[in-house]
């Protein structure tokens, strides 16, 4: 493992105590309103607006200096008035296979406090996959996820979503100018191919921030990752699945893990108020969904808890009708969980189950456990420290 800092090769992007906001977040409209703002004539807002949109998500510039075609006057109004805002890097980790992780630290919000989050890189051999979070910590309280541990909750803006995916962008570099300039570049032209919303959050929680956040990342002339390459995961928040499915548009993947109504109120407690039999009935209406736009199901194996054949035979029942891959997580523990990982054999007779129902049940390669950045052990380091401070003091009291 090694863990860098960013002052290795990244300017300093975070001011304190910046009163400026940021344009990153900003949907096209909001970005022409903004540009009245810095005193841009109202029928060049849209114009104006159009070239900062290019500069900033296609080139991924980080100050207003480098946009050359704006006038040099408008660029330090601009200046003066907003920022292009990056959270502050507190950390970079590298797993030995290659995932990386970054503890990220968001500039100040309505009450002055600064939060941080986690966004994890893993590259494979034919994709590179952004995994992102979408709250800082989660109301939920899966019993086997570490994020749900987590006491401080706050939805993320929309800003301070798509800002993980340029902070990436800036460290994998992976910006249309670093990739011409790349010897080796990488296979199909970028580094991050895929992006995730399995970080920390309920993305449906933060319905209308994701929406803008998704909307940005998949704009053809910004980022310009096609929402197929979009997945946004829940843990099954039922009555905004139709509305995801008609408004955000990206794949949809479901947090399910069990089979029984039982077993799931234990490990999902939102199933309690969200049934397995209501969630899959909103899975079958889920707008596009076809077998080439299918729904997957993700399922993290715990030993003697929800791995068994039985189990497995259930899963293949309920999920008959559905256009559905099986995604099946090994548990990552994380310290002080009552869960352990289901043994591999297990593993691999469960897959044996659904593969010849005719499912696609990938086991998906725990990554990043070195750094602690597989599923579900996403956590703030500085409420770990806080927790072991507070630990420490309990003790020396
Ligand atoms: N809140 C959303 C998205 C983030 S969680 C959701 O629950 O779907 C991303 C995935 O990691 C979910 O499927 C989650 O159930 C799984 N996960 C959580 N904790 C895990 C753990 N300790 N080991 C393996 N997977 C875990
Ligand atoms: Fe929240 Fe998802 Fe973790 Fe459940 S699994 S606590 S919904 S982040």
């Amino acid at each position: 493992m090694t863990t860098l800092l960013n002052t290795l090769d990244a300017p300093p992007r975070y001011i304190p105590n910046d009163p400026r906001p940021s344009l990153i977040g900003l949907t096209r409209a909001g970005l022409a309103e903004a540009m009245g703002l810095a005193g841009v004539p109202e029928k060049q807002r849209r114009m104006r607006a159009g070239q900062v949109w290019h500069w900033i998500y296609h080139r991924g510039v980080t100050s207003f200096d480098q946009m050359t075609n704006i006038a040099r006057d408008l660029r330090q109004r601009l200046e003066d008035s907003f920022v292009i805002g990056r959270p502050e890097i507190v950390s970079e980790q590298i797993s030995s296979d290659g995932t990386r992780k970054w503890l990220l630290r968001l500039a100040p919000d309505a009450r002055g406090q600064r939060h941080e989050i986690e966004t994890v890189y893993i590259p494979e051999e034919d994709r590179g996959t952004l995994c992102i979070s979408s709250q800082v910590g989660c109301t939920l309280t899966c019993t086997f996820c570490h994020t749900g541990t987590q006491k401080l909750v706050r939805n993320l803006t929309a800003g301070e979503i798509v800002a993980q995916v340029m902070t990436a962008r800036d460290r994998v570099k992976d910006w249309p100018q670093d990739i011409e300039a790349n010897p080796t570049p990488p296979l199909g032209g970028r580094y991050i191919t895929n992006v995730v919303l399995m970080g920390m959050g309920e993305p449906l929680y933060n319905f209308d921030n994701v929406k803008d956040a998704m909307d940005i990342v998949s704009d053809g002339e910004g980022i310009s990752l096609s929402k197929r390459r979009i997945t946004l995961s829940t843990s099954g928040v039922v009555p905004e699945i139709p509305r995801a499915g008609g408004e955000i548009g990206t794949m949809l993947a479901i947090s399910l893990h069990a089979t029984t109504d039982e077993i799931r109120d234990k490990l999902v407690p939102l199933n309690k108020k969200y049934p397995i039999a209501d969630l899959l009935a909103a899975c079958r209406q889920y707008p596009g969904l076809s077998n080439a736009r299918r729904i997957t199901f993700e399922y993290v194996m715990l030993k003697g808890v929800n791995d068994s054949l039985a189990d497995a035979k259930r899963l293949v029942q309920l999920l008959k009708g559905i256009p559905a891959k099986v995604n099946l997580i090994p548990f990552n523990p994380w310290p002080g969980t009552p869960y352990e990982c289901s043994d591999w054999e297990t593993i691999e007779a469960f897959a044996e189950v659904l593969n010849r129902a005719g499912y696609a049940s990938p086991v998906r390669t725990p990554r990043g456990r070195d750094i602690m950045a597989a599923c579900g052990q996403l956590k703030s380091e500085s409420q770990k420290l806080r927790a072991r401070e507070r630990l420490a003091l309990e003790a020396g009291a």
